[in-house]
């Protein structure tokens, strides 16, 4: 194998110092008592002192076993365990009590699952409206490959104010990237759901760094604005270990600034590119940004 790309020293990751460091360690704590899982710890996200210790984080509902194996992803991968009904309770009480005036709730890929988790998300989204009216919720949604209809309707009555669908990559790189994924699928699940729900805001996100060329890049912003999408956020991808996908190139931070500009021209109501920016990174401010929350 290739040597790994230097990192160029825009990739800094920032350590939180002082009282960061307290809220970091607090959160941690409640989110260990509470048996939740969070992206910001499992997928190894360089945000992570800078989000805990603003206190925003996204949890990660269905257990932190997926089905698929996309190599460019640090969650394990395999047979997950039943969805655990008490969860939306636990996870309800978790946001009351952390207080948090935004969530982002996403999940691994549950193809074990006969609507591929969606009922789920929704009883999470009714227990966070119980318990916290005022929090504005973002779902971050697996494909719902062959489960479309199904999924849909289990959102019909419990709505998120955002719906979030990452795309990750250009169609030109799904084989390797996303295996078990479908670009077309994907952009269907954003316009149908737009299409039943034109009140509620769709959001994409994007890596760079897997290979693909800024055109590719641009000609997905078409697609996504074709079918709906809102908001866009486009990040670079880091490899979590030697054994992901490596990284084909560091994009700079003004060609983001580009991305960015291009998006907002294309008619995304938001878009936020840079570096460390990930689907849910500042999702308060992205949300705020767009008129949504
Ligand atoms: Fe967590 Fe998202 Fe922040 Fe990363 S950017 S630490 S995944 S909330
Ligand atoms: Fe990771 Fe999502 Fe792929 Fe599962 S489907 S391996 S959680 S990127």
């Amino acid at each position: 194998p290739k040597a790994p790309l230097p990192k160029p020293e825009w990739i800094r990751v920032r350590l939180a110092g002082g009282e960061e460091a307290e809220r970091f360690q607090s959160i941690k704590a409640t989110l260990r008592a509470h048996r939740l899982h969070t992206v910001c710890e499992e997928a190894s996200c360089p945000n992570i002192h800078e989000c805990f210790g603003k206190g925003t984080a996204t949890f990660m509902i269905l257990g932190d076993v997926c089905t698929r194996r996309c190599p460019f992803c640090d969650v394990a991968h395999g047979k997950p365990l039943p969805p655990d009904p008490a969860e939306p309770e636990h996870l309800a009480r978790t946001v009351a009590a952390m207080r948090l005036r935004y969530v982002v709730i996403t999940s691994v890929d549950r193809d074990d699952l006969r609507d591929g988790g969606a009922a789920h998300f929704a009883a999470c989204i009714r227990a966070v409206r119980e318990h916290s009216p005022s929090t504005r919720i973002e779902v971050l949604v697996p494909d719902f490959r062959g489960r479309l209809e199904a999924a849909l309707e289990a959102f019909a009555h419990d709505l998120p104010d955002v719906m979030n669908h990452n795309l990750e990559t250009v169609p030109r790189l799904y084989r390797q990237a996303r295996p078990g994924a479908d670009y077309a699928h994907s952009l269907r699940l954003l316009a149908e759901f737009k299409a039943r729900h034109p009140e509620v805001a769709t959001k994409s996100g994007l890596m760079v760094g897997l290979g693909e060329t800024d055109e590719e890049i641009v000609q997905v912003m078409r697609d996504l604005r074709a079918h709906g999408c809102d908001m866009l956020t486009i990040g670079q991808y880091l490899q979590p270990s030697s054994g992901h996908l490596p990284v084909e190139r560091y994009v700079p931070p003004e060609t983001f600034a580009a991305f960015e500009r291009e998006a907002l021209a294309l008619g995304f109501r938001h878009a936020a590119c840079g570096p460390l920016v990930r689907s849910s990174y500042w999702a308060d401010r992205q949300a705020q940004e767009a008129g949504v929350a």
